[in-house]
């Protein structure tokens, strides 16, 4: 056998048997890097075995002995019995109700057991004992009479041919092989002035630790090397743009602000005024801007856009607005076009389901600058999509869209080296702990306050028997004058719209049947109107024109409403079988009530049939604050489920944990970033390592491949 090295194969590594590297290849482990990286999940402690003769009676003690004879015993207290000896004494155990244990315990074999024991006419006798078969590799570390002293051991991520134990056999033989040949990345100050192990220890103490203090030192070596590689690409990144592209500067002035300010309905809060002004700086330098705004639902960030889209008007370069759902889309648009009444602002939108001809149109009218504002949907991303001179960019309610489409808006500049300003806006949906993660790059303002005079939302559950209840609610504010949105799952019985959360067994509420009933029955003589996404644009836009003018009492919709919807007279949500939505759209679904002055409530119809889905529905009922639902969320579903994360196409972290390892990822998040300010390109010698691990393992998805 020739010189082992970390790329070795698994079949040519000592002891390993073609059999065995098979079933490793099968986990991902195909040479010894790979072997060394293949953490254990867990690890758990073996106890020191007492020799059976020594037994106090009352104690509860470990034992590893040899089975000398076993018997089945059936009837009415079904129970298996075996006998066990060690050389220093015998031990009688029982195991109720567990025949199945026959099948493992068989003369011959040695057991460990652990439970308490007890005399029975002076002999020894455990009952329903722990129980674990003793095999080859454990003997060679525990010893002939077990081990002396307790100690920890590695549980690995095993398959059905390939056990935790053969795998910790493997790993214990070739570690020593591995070891030497690991360099680290980090240097021994950095790492001495963190207190961290150095790398190839830190391996050797997750494989075989000597104590638990060594378990915890290495994972939290190992853990803040992910975020730290992690952090460290997103912040290359950003350097990287920051130091290649160029986007126009978009002059400001006190006689811009104020013109437009002065065409705005209201006066900014405080919050609005100071994220305006951070915009307003960023938009003035030739450095692309990359900035989230984030503020709860109704918190105002729309004008916020408008704002930043005139700015670049104002300097002759053009302005877009993305928004997730075409009905989104228009209100943006008609908005807006309430905003610019009388100026000389022109004004596009583009959807899906803009005709062909007038789209045409419109895309001319952009590539010849003829045109300065378009708002539209996914139809703004497409290939034939071009501005004569795209000022400022804004996503609106970036958790709809993947990470990606932020590039694709970046790639409508004109040339390689120069980019429209980006902002992005969402309603807190995205935990602090997250965030910095996903959206490293971003520079971040937010819009922590309401507009004046809203009132609170009083947020109420109620089960599907009592119905009655809520709609008699609905009618009384009804005929007060006020509005009302009836969400349902469905459009028609036996099929679900979005992605609620699925559920077998109980039929969907759907638009149509409820529309019926409710006109029907409980709603009778109000002007109803349905609303989701099959029906032809022209009726959905006139639905919700409607709608705003207050001549359509309530309208039954399904999903379709849930963002940025805006209708200050609407003072009701209902939510039907609020249980099939997360906790997210519920929070958005609410935040389309409560813009006015008016007292507003939220009542979600459910009959939670999982622990999840109650949690779901007490957190909503719980609080109005986005941010704690937001990680609340985060808590019951974790990073991957939620909030759009999915398509952001970053590697899962296998060590760290965003939730428990906080403090870790801000202090990785801190040293990546000074990190790329003292070497913005990672390009120093003493860098390469960390460089080439961290392209490696995200260069692909945070679309580094320009920057290695
Ligand atoms: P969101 O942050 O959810 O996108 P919007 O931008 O839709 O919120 O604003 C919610 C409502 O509050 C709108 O009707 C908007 O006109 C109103 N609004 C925004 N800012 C103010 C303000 N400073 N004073 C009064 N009303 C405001
Ligand atoms: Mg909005």
């Amino acid at each position: 056998m020739g010189e082992v090295d970390l790329s070795t194969r698994v079949e040519d590594l000592p002891g390993v048997t073609a059999r065995r590297a098979g079933l490793l290849r099968a986990l991902g482990v195909t040479n010894l890097g790979w072997l060394v990286a293949h953490l254990p999940l867990r690890h758990e402690r073996v106890e020191p075995a007492s020799a059976i003769g020594g037994i106090v009676a009352g104690a509860i003690v470990t034992v590893v002995g040899e089975v000398v004879k076993t018997r089945p015993v059936r009837g009415r207290r079904p129970r298996f019995e075996a006998i066990l000896t060690d050389g220093s004494g015998r031990l009688d155990v029982v195991w109720f109700n567990m025949m199945y244990v026959g099948e493992s315990v068989v003369p011959g074999v040695r057991v460990r057991v652990e439970g308490k024991a007890t005399a029975r006419m002076g002999v020894a006798q455990m009952v329903n004992p722990r129980w674990s078969v003793v095999r080859g590799e454990e003997e060679e570390d525990a010893g002939e009479a077990g081990p002396r002293e307790g100690y920890w051991r590695a549980v690995y991520p095993a398959s059905e041919g390939l056990r935790s134990g053969e795998i910790r056999g493997i790993v214990r033989r070739v570690l020593p092989l591995a070891l030497p040949r690991i360099e680290d990345h980090l240097s021994e100050e950095y790492r001495r002035e963190r207190s961290m192990p150095e790398l190839r220890e830190a391996y050797r103490m997750q494989h075989d630790p000597r104590d638990e203090a060594e378990i915890a030192a290495s994972r939290r070596r190992l853990a803040y090397d992910e975020l730290l590689l992690l952090q460290l690409g997103v912040h290359l990144k950003r350097a990287h743009l920051r130091r290649t592209l160029r986007a126009p500067a978009l002059a400001w002035s006190e006689a811009l602000d104020a013109r437009i300010r002065g065409r705005l309905a209201f006066t900014l809060t405080r919050a609005q005024d100071r994220v305006v002004r951070e915009v307003a700086a960023d938009l003035a330098r030739d450095t692309p801007t990359n900035r989230l705004i984030q503020g709860d639902v109704g918190s105002g960030k729309t004008v916020v856009a408008a704002y930043a889209m005139l700015q670049s008007v104002a300097s002759g370069h053009q302005a877009c607005l993305l928004a997730p759902t075409e009905i989104l889309a228009e209100q943006h648009g008609a908005g807006l076009g309430r905003l610019l009444a009388g100026s000389g602002v022109r004004l596009g939108v583009l959807t899906g389901s803009t005709a062909a001809g007038e789209r045409e149109a419109l895309l001319a009218r952009m590539r010849e600058g003829e045109v300065d504002i378009v708002v539209g949907t996914h139809a703004l991303l497409g290939e034939r999509v071009e501005f004569r001179a795209l000022g400022v960019a804004v996503i609106d309610e970036q958790h709809r869209f993947g990470v990606h489409q932020r590039a694709r808006l970046r790639a409508h500049a004109t040339d390689e080296r120069s980019t429209a300003h980006v902002l992005v806006m969402t309603a807190t949906p995205i935990p602090r702990t997250l965030g910095v993660t996903l959206f490293g790059d971003l520079d971040v303002s937010t819009i922590d306050e309401l507009p004046p005079g809203r009132t609170p939302i009083e947020t109420r559950v109620f089960r599907g028997d009592a119905r009655e209840t809520v709609y008699a609610e609905v009618a009384r504010r009804l005929a007060q004058g006020e509005q009302a949105y009836i969400v349902a799952p469905a459009i028609e019985a036996g099929e679900a719209e979005g992605d609620e959360i699925a559920r077998g067994g109980e039929t969907l509420r759907d638009v149509r049947g409820l529309l019926a009933e409710l006109e029907g029955g409980w709603l009778r003589g109000h002007r109803l109107a349905a609303l989701h996404g099959r029906l032809a644009r022209e009726t959905r836009d006139a639905v919700m024109e409607r709608f705003r003018l207050g001549q359509i009492a309530a309208v039954v919709s399904t999903t379709v409403i849930e963002v940025g919807v805006d209708v200050a007279n609407a003072t009701m949500m209902v939510v039907e079988q609020a249980d099939r939505f997360g906790l997210a759209q519920l929070h958005q679904l609410r935040g389309r009530v409560g813009r006015g002055s008016k007292a507003s409530a939220c009542w979600l119809v459910a009959d939670p049939s999982t622990p999840e889905a109650e949690g779901r529905l007490r957190a909503i009922a719980s609080t109005t604050d986005g941010f704690a639902l937001a990680e609340k969320d985060f808590e019951l579903r974790g990073p991957g489920e939620m909030f759009g994360t999915r398509q952001s196409g970053v590697a899962p972290l296998r060590v760290a944990d965003l939730m428990r390892d906080r403090e870790l990822l801000a202090m990785a998040r801190r040293d990546a970033a000074a990190w790329i300010e003292r070497s913005p390109t990672l390009g120093a010698p003493e860098d390469a390592l960390a460089k080439r691990r961290l392209l490696k393992a995200h260069g692909a998805a945070l679309g580094l491949g320009d920057v290695g």
